[in-house]
């Protein structure tokens, strides 16, 4: 257990279990050093406690890296909840979770993540205001959608010569909750689409309400286009793919788009300029720490648009290193956290 915590340089460990409710909990707290740990809270079935730990370990050292680029006085921190066959009472189960939250000081502010609903940030919030994405905070994808939005800009910039999108074709893989409102401004700044989903209604949706073109799932990667938006899963980025893809720059939301570091390495050899994924994702990051700090709207936009700068700076340095921007990005949030 601790040689994995000091591969990972996790600050410490917290685990819990409350026999009443079947929470069974961990919170890993990668790095306060700029501040109180923050990162979102899942709740999903594991096939071991093991792998419960780790993935908590792994997603708190990504939150480190990216509240550091994003500027904001916030560590980096994850919770598991390792979820029940079955569970008499959600709503206790969540409560349960906000007094072992309480008994942390603040040191770890959760949000929601993959599995957990504003609903559940509810139901902590009734034991400690060490939660954010309540309800009544609402939803942070439309921020993110802002954030990304932005990076493109940026990124259009670094590789094309101008941030001005008009007439660029834009491939977007996954129209969720980021995909769609994102695809809405780019439609609005005049890129014409090219979009892709599992679920055929949201492809419908942008064909009828922003003149984007279908495309398969599978022939999305490989279609021509000036910039590829991944905002699907994660790991769309691998040694099959990379091969495929025929754009000049890939800019999305979706986390972890790389299957491995070396995949970075490959889109710089080809040309292709990378947006660091937890680098122009971190807009709804930004909101739902600043808005738990009480900052006003017109400040949150503000800090959004700071994507854009950290971007075209982490291209700067890349381009003068002749390094790939992933590298790059990681080398900036280490001296960050470490330096
Ligand atoms: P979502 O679940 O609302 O949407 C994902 C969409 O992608 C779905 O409509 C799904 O059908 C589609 N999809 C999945 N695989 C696909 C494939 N192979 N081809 C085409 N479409 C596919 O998720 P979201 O909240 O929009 O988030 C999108 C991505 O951005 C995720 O990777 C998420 O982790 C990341 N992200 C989201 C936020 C946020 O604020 N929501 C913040 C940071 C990062």
């Amino acid at each position: 257990m601790f040689a994995m915590m000091e591969a990972a340089r996790l600050e410490a460990l917290h685990l819990t279990q409350d026999p009443d409710t079947g929470l069974k909990a961990i919170i890993a707290i990668h790095n306060t050093r700029l501040g109180p740990a923050l990162g979102g809270c899942r709740y999903l079935v594991y096939p071991d406690e093991q792998s419960a730990i780790r993935d908590a370990a792994r997603l708190a050292q990504g939150m480190s890296y990216k509240a550091a680029l994003a500027g904001l006085q916030q560590g980096g921190g994850k919770a598991v909840i390792i979820r029940p066959a079955h569970v008499d009472n959600r709503a206790a189960l969540f409560e349960a979770f906000g007094r072992f939250i309480e008994t942390l000081n603040g040191r770890y502010i959760t949000a929601v993540d993959s599995g957990t609903s504003s609903a559940d940030m509810d139901c902590i919030a009734q034991h400690t205001q060490h939660v954010t994405s309540t309800t009544e905070e609402g939803d942070p994808s439309p921020h993110t959608a802002m954030g990304v939005f932005a990076g493109i800009r940026a990124t259009a910039m670094a590789r094309l010569g101008s941030a001005d999108l008009q007439g660029l074709r834009v491939a977007i893989q996954g129209l969720g909750n980021v995909g769609y409102a994102l695809a809405e401004q780019l439609h609005a700044a005049g890129v014409e689409l090219l979009v892709s989903d599992l679920d055929r209604g949201r492809v419908q949706l942008a064909v009828e309400q922003l003149g984007a073109h279908a495309v398969a799932s599978a022939a999305l990667l490989a279609t021509p286009c000036d910039i590829l938006v991944p905002c699907g899963l994660g790991g769309v980025l691998n040694g099959e793919t990379v091969g495929q893809l025929r754009c000049s720059a890939v800019a999305g939301a979706a986390n972890n788009q790389l299957a491995s570091a070396d995949i970075a390495d490959t889109l710089q050899a080809r040309g292709i300029l990378y947006a660091p994924d937890y680098v122009i994702n971190a807009g709804g990051l930004i909101y739902v720490a600043l808005r738990h700090r009480g900052e006003s709207p017109v400040a949150i936009t503000a800090h959004l648009q700071q994507i854009s700068l950290r971007l075209t700076e982490i291209y700067a340095h890349a381009q003068a290193d002749k390094g790939s921007p992933a590298r790059v990005a990681d080398a900036l949030a280490e001296r960050l956290l470490y330096g």
